[in-house]
């Protein structure tokens, strides 16, 4: 189905007014290192004795947000990561096999008729989260992804839609900022920074999509285009899968947590967070209890926000059992780790005579969302995105491994890596209250059940991934193509406690508040009741905006 292409506004911001709500990337420094250590070094500390405003589980997309937002409105606030506060400079490396420490890769298991590979595929560990690692699109969600099942039959309605996130989507994008052209899609708007150029396997995108009558864009990507503040202009290398080495793709580690520190949170880093602490008496949250360095301690507060990604944010909600919850907090109603969503992520390789080297550039290059809206003349609902992806050699290697080839025809193939150009696909999977993390028998190193995660497809899921693959192979056959190699995957898990108007339906409300107890919060990925065909890091930041904009007018 063909979308109508309107111009949209062009308004370019200026830096005036974002620094003054968000000072982050003034405060890393400007001396070709990339952390400012004095910054880390004062920040503020509390003890465990002393009973905060807030504690955060967290400091990715979702925790370091709230951190931000809300310690500008002086609360006091400890954020827990289970992982390290990195340093660029001296933890991270531009090579595929050095940047396995970013990945979250303690146990969890797996099961469904399709089950998902959990490991550097979903979630990060340490102060930025899993944006340490991911790949920089930032698209906005649709407008008709609020209301999927009034429309389309299918999924489930948000209580809140996307007139509550517009103004949190732009300022977020403000601060990220984001490179772009002109969004036609959904509700059409412009990006901060113009759109990069672009490499080998951007060019093949666009001309293979030119030639087959689908219309692309380039970007959006959370990647500077030029100096912002005293962070510096992408230099093309590609290892954003890597942590950027360089701070020019926007993770919290550089757009909120300076800020945050500045305004007084202590980040505490190497603290797993093993159940929430909750007074029998008057069912509110009282702080956490976390293991660090093999001690367990609390942390007091007067509210928890739980922020630990679509996976351990449900665990810790059915760990922190207590008399009144004993299937755990916000689960009287069994919806905690349900309705767990993934988008489905094939991927389609074409060779090409000339050089592609799709490496000399960020994996995000060019996009389109032609497909992203339920056609009626097609057999199943909603649709995806395309974008490039642009494996590294130890990817491309399991690309190709993927399909049998093994000995002389995988090294044969790995040679010839920089003739490929690759091509993936974000596909809506619906929400099925079955797909849920559950509780195993196995434990963890603290001594705690890890997370069990099921997922199976349902029909209207397996006919869009086919849809999607054949697009792809059309668009890299219209581009001229020799041979084509498509890998089936998933990306970017979500939900698992969603929102929900009724708590019959859902964990929490509108404004992140857990059904029933209101000084418990879920303020990640977790609480979307949908996903769209959209990467989901945008709309987490701008939802957690949302919520901490009520949380200051709101305390509750
Ligand atoms: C390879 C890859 C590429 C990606 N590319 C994109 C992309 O291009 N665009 C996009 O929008 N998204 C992308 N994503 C997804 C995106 O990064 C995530 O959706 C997003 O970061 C999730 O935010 P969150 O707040 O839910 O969790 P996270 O950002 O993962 O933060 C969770 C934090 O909680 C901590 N934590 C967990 N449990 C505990 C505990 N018990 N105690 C203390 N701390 C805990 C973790 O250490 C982590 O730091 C990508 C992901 C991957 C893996
Ligand atoms: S390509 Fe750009 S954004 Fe990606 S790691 Fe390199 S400098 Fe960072």
């Amino acid at each position: 189905m063909k979308v109508p292409l309107p111009t949209p506004r062009s308004t370019r911001y200026t830096y005036r007014g974002l620094r003054e709500r968000n000072e982050s990337a003034w405060l890393v420094p400007n001396d070709g290192s990339r952390t400012n250590h004095t910054l880390r070094r004062d920040m503020r500390r509390f003890g465990d004795a002393d009973e905060v405003d807030l504690v955060i589980v967290g400091a990715g997309a979702g925790g370091s947000v709230l951190a931000q937002r809300l310690a500008r409105h002086g609360w006091t606030i400890v954020v827990l990561d289970a992982g390290p506060f990195w340093d660029p400079d001296a933890d991270w490396v531009s090579d595929e096999r050095g940047a396995h420490t970013l990945y979250w890769t303690e146990p969890r298991q797996i099961g469904g008729a399709d089950p998902v590979p959990l490991g550097s595929n979903n979630s990060g560990r340490g102060v930025g989260g899993s944006m340490i690692h991911y790949s920089g699109y930032v698209p906005r969600l649709h407008p008709s992804d609020f209301h999927t099942m009034s429309s389309d039959g299918v999924g489930v309605d948000w209580p809140i839609g996307y007139a509550d996130l517009k103004g949190y989507y732009e300022a977020i994008e403000q601060e990220l900022p984001v490179a772009g052209q002109d969004w036609p899609w959904g509700d059409p708007h412009s990006y901060p920074q113009h759109a990069h150029p672009m490499s080998g396997n951007g060019d093949v995108f666009v001309r293979g999509a030119t030639a087959a009558g689908i219309q692309t864009r380039v970007g959006p990507v959370a990647i500077s285009n030029g100096r912002f503040g005293n962070r510096p202009h992408c230099i093309y290398r590609g290892f954003c899968q890597q942590g950027c080495k360089v701070n020019a793709k926007g993770t919290p580690l550089i757009t909120h947590i300076p800020d945050a520190l500045a305004h007084g949170v202590e980040v505490r880093a190497h603290s797993h967070v093993s159940r929430v602490l909750v007074d029998d008496g008057t069912d509110r949250a009282t702080g956490v209890e976390y293991v660090l360095d093999g001690v367990v301690r609390r942390q007091r507060a007067r509210m928890v926000a739980v922020a630990g990604y679509s996976i351990e944010t449900p665990r810790l909600l059915l760990l922190s059992t207590t008399a009144r919850h004993p299937q755990g907090l916000g689960n009287d109603h069994d919806q905690v780790g349900r309705y767990l969503m993934v988008q489905g992520a094939p991927q389609t390789a074409g060779r090409f005579d000339a050089e592609v080297r799709a490496y000399k550039a960020p994996p995000p290059e060019a996009s389109t969302e032609q497909f992203y809206e339920t056609d009626p003349a097609k057999p199943y609902k909603r649709g995806y995105s395309l974008q490039t992806v642009s494996p590294l050699p130890i990817t491309w290697s399991e690309h190709v491994t993927a399909q049998g080839h093994w000995g002389e025809p995988l090294r044969e193939y790995l040679r010839d890596y920089v003739h490929w150009a690759t091509v993936g696909a974000l596909c809506e999977l619906l929400p099925q209250a079955e797909n849920r993390v559950t509780l195993a028998d196995e434990h963890d190193r603290h001594g705690l059940p890890v997370a069990h995660f099921a997922y199976s497809q349902c029909d209207n899921d397996t006919q869009l991934i086919t849809a999607a693959q054949s697009t792809m192979e059309r668009l890299l056959t219209a581009a001229g193509a020799t041979e084509l190699m498509t890998v089936q995957r998933y990306a970017h898990l979500v939900g698992g406690a969603r929102m929900s108007r009724r708590p019959e339906d859902g964990v929490v409300d509108p404004a992140h508040r857990v059904h029933g107890m209101p000084n418990l919060l879920v303020t990640d990925g977790s609480a979307l009741p949908t996903q769209g065909a959209a990467n989901p890091a945008l709309t987490i930041m701008a939802m957690v905006a949302r919520a901490a904009d009520l949380l200051a007018r709101a305390p509750g």
